[in-house]
């Protein structure tokens, strides 16, 4: 099959006007022409892209929908999901996941980064065609846990491990959860356990994160006292979380950093320095529900950070659409242009997971699915 567009994204540009795509029916990308004197292409009105990754979301929370009110702020939300998540019979909770990989697909993901903290997400991966990499998150913020939390993350792992289906990527690894979570010891056992495989964290999504890192103050502080975690031993470090934490990972390996609400300009230069291969995930309509602010995209831009874009779960977003994430970003930062925003929803995320080797660009030998985003703004997944 021939391919044309009005504008044709390959994942990291606009490619020339003439350029006609040429693919077989599996989606296979043959080849890519500047130009073709033919007479069989088939011409879309709008625009032609590589499917959608998803680098951020939480699949296994999908029975949260409306569960949870926006605008608490992040230790009043976190409560709630704990307090909630459970109170779903397993029928529910499966029906709602299988409901949010639908929806997903739907929307023209083909690639999920998907957080787990049980299996409950196996059979999930086993159906429909997205390729997923699953990050497994170790928590524990008393150090004494360290090594229980870890095995517990590493037995979870292991079940993820033995899925196998030739038909789609199927990865996973052991992230940890987020800096107000993670006991310095469990961050350097999960470090010397990467093996180069990405992994992710929840970086900065409250300023509350940074005041706990700071001076062991703030709304972090009654959270765990609430939950019933013993902080005693945590120490300030008189920085911000993730200058203090990034030395206890291994630069080694692709990080993804997820939401950056609250990330300064010393913080941004601290990591780009620190990690050559950092992501820098957004997930405006999280940030939007749950703190009701957003990341201050123009300075990560500024500081040459490689974006790509998440969804987070349905417990803090009111759908699951990496489409949806760009248009808040264009209505936020206007100045922000398509061919960008394009760029961080297929080819960074496709890096971010490190399958940019079969998806993520419009190329030959790649079958990165074609999406076709109509004039009126809506979206048809072609391959
Ligand atoms: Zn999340």
């Amino acid at each position: 099959m021939f391919l044309s567009a009005d504008k044709i994204h390959d994942g990291k540009k606009w490619l020339p006007q003439n350029t006609v795509i040429e693919v077989d029916e599996s989606g296979l990308i043959m080849a890519v022409h500047p130009h073709l004197a033919q007479e069989n292409i088939q011409h879309y009105p709008g625009i032609l892209c590589p499917g959608f990754v998803n680098v951020h979301c939480h699949t296994e929370l999908s029975h949260l929908k409306d569960a949870v009110p926006e605008h608490t702020g992040l230790t009043q939300f976190l409560q709630q999901v704990m307090q909630r998540r459970n109170d779903y019979s397993e029928e529910q909770k499966a029906t709602a996941r299988q409901a949010a990989l639908q929806e997903l697909e739907r929307n023209g993901i083909i690639a999920l980064g998907d957080i787990a903290n049980t299996t409950d997400t196996l059979a999930l991966r086993q159906s429909g065609n997205m390729h997923w990499h699953t990050f497994v998150e170790a928590i524990g913020f008393v150090p004494e846990r360290a090594a229980h939390s870890f095995d517990y993350a590493q037995q979870t792992r292991a079940a993820f491990a033995l899925q196998k289906n030739d038909k789609k990527i199927l990865q996973q690894s052991i992230a940890p959860h987020a800096p107000y979570s993670v006991s310095q010891a469990l961050f350097q056992q999960i470090a010397a356990h990467q093996s180069g495989k990405s992994i992710s964290i929840h970086n900065q999504e409250s300023a509350a994160e940074n005041e706990l890192y700071q001076s062991k103050t703030g709304a972090f502080l009654p959270f765990l006292n609430g939950i019933g975690i013993d902080y005693s031993s945590f120490t300030a470090s008189g920085k911000n979380s993730l200058p203090t934490y990034g030395e206890w990972l291994s630069a080694d390996a692709p990080l993804i950093l997820v939401h950056n609400t609250f990330s300064t300009q010393a913080d941004i230069d601290y990591a780009q320095a620190q990690f050559p291969q950092l992501f820098w995930c957004l997930c405006p309509n999280a940030n939007l529900y749950i703190e009701n602010t957003l990341p201050n995209i123009p300075l990560l831009q500024a500081s040459d950070a490689r974006i790509c874009l998440g969804t987070d779960s349905l417990a803090s977003n009111h759908q699951l659409s990496i489409l949806a994430e760009m248009r808040s970003i264009q209505q936020y930062y206007p100045q922000i242009d398509w061919e960008t925003l394009l760029r961080w929803a297929t080819y960074n995320g496709a890096c971010a997971l490190q399958m940019q080797a079969s998806i993520g660009s419009i190329e030959a030998h790649k079958k990165p699915g074609i999406l076709w985003i109509k004039e009126d703004d809506s979206l048809q997944k072609l391959y």
